[in-house]
């Protein structure tokens, strides 16, 4: 098991966080989603980036979204349908060591791309530490690599922070609340 944030691991992580991207949603417009792929490293200049593979993109990262934050057997199936159109095969190099790979051509093979970040962080462990952050207004997605696996926030210096401070708050309010029942029952 890992603790360390593998490649596969950001791949999916900067999925999940493509909505938010610098400029607006990466999965939108084609020049954005090039720019985000150069980021993670992947090499697209010969592939038609087009409203399919966007849509397949975007549907990809709600499904993943889903199956993270809150899986059930239809987020499940969902994700079965679509690494479906990855076409996942073996390929077996000439010394006989066979490594998992996509049969998908063209724009397709961009998005198998992200289905097999996700069957490789699902064998080196780095799938269930991806977490959805907990605040609601936040929804960013990171890499949990606490060892008690734990990790509440995308970030303790933003949303870890607002959340401690609101529940202190919360906690004041409840004492006080608290203190005027007694003063009028007493
Ligand atoms: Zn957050």
């Amino acid at each position: 098991m890992i603790s360390r944030e593998s490649e596969s691991a950001s791949r999916i992580v900067a999925l999940l966080n493509s909505e938010s991207a610098a400029g607006g949603d990466a999965l939108l417009d084609p020049d954005r989603f090039r720019a985000f792929c150069s980021a993670l490293e992947i090499d697209q200049a010969e592939c038609k980036v087009d409203e399919t593979l966007l849509a397949m993109m975007r549907e990809l990262r709600a499904v993943v979204t889903k199956c993270i934050e809150e899986p059930s057997s239809k987020s499940a199936k969902a994700l079965e349908n679509i690494s479906a159109k990855a076409q996942l095969i073996l390929r077996v190099d000439d010394k006989g060591m066979p490594m998992l790979a996509s049969a998908a051509i063209g724009s397709a093979s961009i998005a198998a791309l992200f289905v097999l970040a996700i069957a490789a962080s699902s064998r080196d462990g780095g799938w269930s530490r991806i977490r959805i952050c907990d605040a609601p207004e936040c929804n960013k997605a990171f890499f949990d690599s606490t060892r008690s696996r734990t990790r509440r926030w995308c970030s303790m210096s933003t949303c870890g922070n607002r959340a401690k401070v609101s529940e202190h708050r919360q906690r004041q309010g409840q004492r006080q609340g608290e203190g005027k029942v007694q003063k009028k029952g007493g």
